[in-house]
């Protein structure tokens, strides 16, 4: 998963490019990027780790003009390195582009060994640099028209921003897979992955950018373009609001935290029990515990604790404690808990491996009963649009029952929201979603599957409602 940002004509367009980033961190911390330009000239500094690491005071310094992209990058394609990093950058005969990309492309393969068989020489691993090399490929005339070209050939999911010298231009696929919103700071436009970015640089949100739509913003002027056909249905990623975006977030008109307390309740009416504390798995199940809570009258007690700076590599002790690595990143409130009936409340099942450990130290603290609930459907299905997650047969959903799981885990019970329970609450979302994960009802198959539909999203452009901002 990535996080994007972009601005067009701030002075400070770079400052608040690492400010956007910053907001956007928990979509990527393996790598983070700028580019900036002054008009005729882009700049670029790209780093591993995380925004506050890999970019300081000199490096923004060094970023001057008043347009800039950002990227910080999860890599789900592609390997760990800083070749990988973006925004790409390319010189073409139509000038200098930088390209941020959210998303996983699902026929980058196929390009990527056309492009190479053509003679391109792709420096990186990732399939968003594919997008790159169509670009500088296209003939077509200006680069927002290589752009559309080089969108039409790939399938799958992409929510971008592309600098120019003198424009910023976003684009999000038909089925609309990952957010992208528009918003204003004064006369100068803003993009971003989500809406928490843009309250960090006291950014007003405009609009969400729509699936299937091109915006371009040049010299304050911003203008909108269909390119492509429209999808045969839209396929908002309905895990970014179980799990992956921020909870202040508003992501497809809904706010995330409010979601996911709706979630919670929705559990609580599917999956009752008789217990005596709701305990949520931090951060990831706070507010569908809180949902959980209100909904079933079971009082809401933190009584698991996180340490917030645990980092990868710490000095473990020679001897070996028990379910050190474990403790070292949770504890137990034992005086909360002993002698207790608790339900504990996560987002989602991956592997297993957090509730495995949880459950027992729960248990080790005292509980004389642990119930487990989960705010999302059995995870059965890898993502192909962008979602870090293993392989199906990783999936503990996908090889076992719930009652097996239960069983794995430890639990008195375990009760998962209902697929048809999260569709009814995505209702209220402004799209349609994605719940490929969840359903096995994937909206574009894979490249490698012989039943890949074969939908040409090209057409010409048509400019469908011209708006001018006021600058
Ligand atoms: P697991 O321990 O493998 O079952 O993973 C489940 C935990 O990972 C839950 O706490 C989720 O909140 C979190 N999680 C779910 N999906 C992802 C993801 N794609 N990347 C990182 N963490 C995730």
């Amino acid at each position: 998963m990535c996080g994007i940002f972009g601005v067009h004509g701030h002075p400070e367009a770079a400052h608040l490019t690492y400010l956007g980033l910053y907001a956007l961190q928990h979509r990527g911390q393996e790598s983070a990027g700028i580019v900036s330009s002054n008009g005729h000239e882009q700049y670029v500094h790209r780093a591993m780790g995380l925004v506050a690491d890999g970019i300081t005071e000199k490096h923004l310094r060094q970023l001057p003009g008043r347009h800039a992209v950002g990227h910080v990058r999860y890599s789900t394609a592609g390997g760990s390195s800083l070749r990988n990093a973006q925004p790409f950058c390319a010189t073409t005969d139509g000038g200098s582009v930088a390209i941020a990309h959210n998303g996983n492309l699902v026929n980058a393969s196929a390009i990527r060994r056309e492009l190479e068989g053509r003679g391109s020489i792709l420096t990186s691993t990732s399939d968003s640099e594919v997008i790159v090399h169509l670009l500088a490929r296209s003939r077509e005339g200006t680069l927002e028209d290589r752009l559309i070209d080089a969108l039409s050939r790939v399938k799958g999911a992409f929510s971008l921003a592309m600098l120019t010298d003198d424009a910023l231009v976003l684009a999000r696929d038909p089925w609309g897979f990952r957010p992208l919103v528009l918003g204003r700071l004064g006369s100068a436009w803003v993009a971003a992955s989500e809406t928490c970015a843009l309250d960090l640089i006291g950014a007003e949100y405009e609009r969400d950018v729509e699936p299937g739509e091109m915006v371009v913003i040049r010299r304050g002027r911003m203008r909108t373009l269909r390119p492509w056909v429209m999808a045969p249905r839209q396929a908002f990623c309905i895990f970014e609001h179980i799990y992956f975006a921020r909870p202040d977030s508003n992501v497809a008109g809904q706010n995330v935290y409010a979601f996911r307390k709706e979630l919670g309740r929705i559990l609580a009416r599917e999956h009752p029990v008789s217990a005596d504390m709701i305990v949520p798995v931090l951060d990831s199940g706070n507010a569908a515990a809180l949902g959980y809570a209100e909904e079933s009258g079971i009082p809401y007690e933190a009584a698991l604790v996180r340490n917030q700076y645990v980092k990868r590599t710490f000095i473990e002790p020679s001897q070996s404690i028990r379910d050190f690595r474990v403790r070292i990143k949770h504890n137990a409130s034992r005086g909360m808990i002993a002698g207790r009936r608790v339900v504990l409340v996560e987002d989602s099942i991956v592997r297993g491996t957090t509730l495995l450990k949880l459950v027992d130290l729960i248990r080790h603290a005292g509980a004389t009963e642990v119930h487990v609930r989960v705010s999302s459907p059995p995870n059965t299905g890898p993502c192909h649009y962008g979602i870090d997650t293993p392989t199906r047969e990783e999936l503990i959903a996908h090889r076992h029952s719930v009652e097996e799981i239960r069983r794995i885990l430890g639990a008195d019970s375990l009760g998962y929201l209902s697929l048809e329970g999260l569709r009814r609450a995505s209702e209220q979302l402004k799209h349609g979603i994605c719940d490929a994960c969840f359903s096995d009802d994937y909206p574009v198959l894979s490249e490698d599957d012989p039943e890949l539909p074969q939908l040409s999203l090209f057409r010409p452009p048509i400019e469908v409602d011209g708006e001018d901002s006021d600058t």
